[in-house]
């Protein structure tokens, strides 16, 4: 197991600062342009392929870095670029995830690299868990996925929503229930291969923030597909289903959602996005802050500025440590026993909401301006306290992680 350290080692250094070089260079620069365009940003998807961000490799090499603090300093590096952008670089790598996470050896190698495709034919991935009607509620989700033994196929119906690059992806992940009396329990996850009959794209949201990001609804008409697209296999799911049934047999009870539980892992690098865009606004406010005169000093000299940019550079660098202490948790296999990775999503996306809109504050009329970064940077941090969990389910989490309550 790595100690936990808060000192980057020469390696994780030199990957730092080339990605906030591309942050820097190509992603800031074109941040206003997407975001007004609202289409995802495939020339800057491109570039970082080329260059090798935007691949498996990459983002396995942060995944599996044995401090953790790989994903957390490359999402923080990318999204303090632009957080519309990073997301459409780093969306595939979440549907990524779900493959590497339970997929079989051979799906990982079937499959992943047709979500990225390669520099000169870039693709992305989707992953689809939510729906009109299961949002916090992931046990209330209606998307069926009915086995066909005579065909070894798998029949799924269904809409999901809010899917990042739902309907333009190469690859779709789909969670679909596969036994409604189990809860989340009885919940599955399947690969949709590239262009199969009855997956179409449904609404294309026009949001608030991360615009550059597509975000759409995701039909499934009768989508059918082969036994072996079904994620871990059928045979890992039967004996899972099994215990599941076993375990409510003996509670007496259906099984309720546990899934909240699940997400513990992979909320600290949402933390660390939300870490990236509050630190851009900050350094933004703090630079106009020291330059910009009234009453013939910098405004920095009134202590109402001062003080404000003092919490916000006091909030983020503890939302960093809350981050960097739940993914070192996470990759050392640590128990969460007071909802770490929940705690650091919660903290860092509030952080991040408050410090942009104290950076707009700090920039007078200029801040509510799309002249001026932080107008962007604002609406982009609402995202933080709502995906991957919203802040009230994270303190949900806590609160009955802490109470010793089963979470649901
Ligand atoms: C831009 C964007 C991208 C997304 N990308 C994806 C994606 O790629 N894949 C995917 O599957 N999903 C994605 N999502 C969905 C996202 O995870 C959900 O929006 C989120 O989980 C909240 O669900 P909901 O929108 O249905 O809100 P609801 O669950 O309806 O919640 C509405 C409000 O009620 C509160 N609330 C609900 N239950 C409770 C409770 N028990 N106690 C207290 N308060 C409660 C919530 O906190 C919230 O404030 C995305 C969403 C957005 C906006």
């Amino acid at each position: 197991m790595a100690e936990f350290t808060m000192e980057l080692n020469d390696e994780q250094k030199e990957v730092r600062d080339w990605l906030h070089g591309f942050a820097a260079d190509v992603i800031r620069p074109a941040a206003a342009e997407w975001d007004e365009r609202e289409e995802t940003p495939w020339p800057v998807i491109q570039e970082a392929a080329k260059v090798g961000i935007y691949s498996l490799d990459f983002y396995a090499q942060q995944y599996f870095d044995p401090t953790g603090l790989g994903i957390p300093m490359a999402m923080e590096e990318l999204f303090w670029g632009d957080a519309g952008i990073a997301l459409s670089i780093v969306g595939t790598g979440l549907a990524a995830v779900g493959v590497l996470a339970n997929g079989t050896e051979e799906q990982i190698g079937t499959w992943i690299p047709q979500m990225y495709g390669d520099a000169s034919d870039v693709k992305v991935a989707a992953f689809c868990s939510s729906e009109p009607d299961a949002g916090s509620d992931v046990a209330s989700m209606r998307t069926r996925a009915v086995y066909d033994e005579a065909k070894d196929e798998w029949v799924l119906n269904g809409t999901k929503t809010w899917a990042t690059n739902g309907g333009i992806a190469n690859v779709h992940v789909v969670v679909a229930v596969v036994d409604a009396e189990l809860g989340s329990k009885g919940h599955a996850s399947f690969i949709i291969p590239p262009n199969t009959p009855g997956l179409s794209q449904g609404q294309k949201f026009k949001k608030h923030g991360i615009r550059a990001s597509h975000t759409a609804e995701v039909i499934l008409d009768n989508v059918r597909v082969p036994g072996s697209c079904l994620l871990g296999g059928k045979e890992k799911l039967d004996a899972r289903l099994a215990r599941a049934r076993e375990k409510a047999k003996k509670g007496g009870e259906r099984v309720k959602n546990a899934a909240m539980a699940t997400f513990e892992a992979s909320r600290p690098a949402v933390g660390a996005m939300a870490v990236g865009t509050a630190r851009a606004a900050y350094e933004v406010a703090l630079d106009y802050a020291r330059t910009r005169e009234q009453f013939g000093r910098p405004i920095i000299d009134n202590q109402g500025v001062a003080f404000q940019l003092a919490d916000m550079r006091t909030s983020i660098d503890a939302a960093r440590l809350l981050v960097w202490r739940a993914s070192w948790m996470a990759i050392n296999g640590k128990p969460f026993t007071a909802a770490e990775g929940s705690m650091s999503k919660l903290f860092a996306s509030e952080t991040a909401k408050k410090v942009t809109a104290q950076a707009v504050q700090i920039l007078g009329g200029n801040g509510y301006t799309r002249e001026y970064p932080v107008e962007r940077m604002h609406r982009d941090s609402a995202i933080y306290t709502i995906f991957e969990g919203t802040s009230e389910i994270q303190r949900l989490v806590i609160a009955r992680t802490l109470a010793g309550m089963p979470i649901r």
